[in-house]
């Protein structure tokens, strides 16, 4: 299945450009949510987790204790490394699992860290992403989040930088304030012909 990575900076408008790729008909997976799944009452990383770390990360739903593990790995790089070992191979694994079986003409991962994090860009065949202004996302994130500009730009220095993840792009979705429904709508629908081309091409070759 041809698969197209959807990235972009918080508040840069991922959800929103998968939105306008659904109403298309395209799949969209979504590692945020599969990597909600795995860690929800008896996920299949929740075995893992309590052997690493003990019964004491595990919440009495059986789901992981995320407040405590927030905790763990906020000062401790360590214990995040040995977190990101039992989850990012689960979640490599439902996404191939959610893009293989998926219907329709192709997949969109949505892929918040997808420069920052691992080899996403090699086990997609576009990488699509979401540019605005770091302005933007601010404004955006403190309306969305109620955040302050602070805590804001706190994420914003954990992610890769504008220019990194427009380096790492195939394709780019402009969606500055100027960005409307409509110019999304636009824009969508020529990379939707786009990819619609491609995916079949490479459904030939199969
Ligand atoms: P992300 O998924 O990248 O964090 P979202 O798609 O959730 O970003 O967009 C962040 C916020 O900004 C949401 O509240 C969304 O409705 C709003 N938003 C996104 N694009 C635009 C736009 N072009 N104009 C106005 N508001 C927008």
């Amino acid at each position: 299945m041809f698969a197209v990575g959807l990235t972009g900076g918080i508040g840069s408008g991922k959800s929103t450009v998968a939105d306008c790729f659904a109403a298309r008909g395209v799949t969209i997976v979504d590692t945020d949510l599969i990597a909600h799944r795995i860690t929800a009452p008896h996920g299949v990383a929740m075995a893992q987790i309590a052997a690493e770390f003990g019964p004491e990360f595990v919440a009495p739903d059986g789901s992981m204790d995320r407040a405590r593990m927030r905790t763990l790995v906020f000062g401790d790089e360590a214990a995040r490394k040995r977190l990101e070992a039992i989850t990012h191979p689960l979640i490599r694994s439902e996404t191939e699992r959610e893009t293989r079986e998926a219907s329709g003409p192709y997949v969109i991962v949505v892929v918040p860290l997808l420069v920052e994090s691992g080899t996403w860009k090699t086990r997609v065949d576009r990488v699509l992403t979401v540019d605005c202004s770091v302005e933007t996302q601010i404004a955006r994130v403190m309306r969305r989040n109620g955040f302050t500009r602070e805590q804001v730009l706190a994420i914003i220095a954990r992610q890769a930088t504008r220019e990194a993840r427009l380096a790492a792009a195939d394709n780019v979705v402009v969606n500055d304030n100027e960005a409307t429904l409509e110019t999304l709508a636009h824009d969508v629908d020529a990379l939707h012909q786009t990819y619609l081309k491609l995916a079949a091409a490479k459904a030939s070759q199969a």
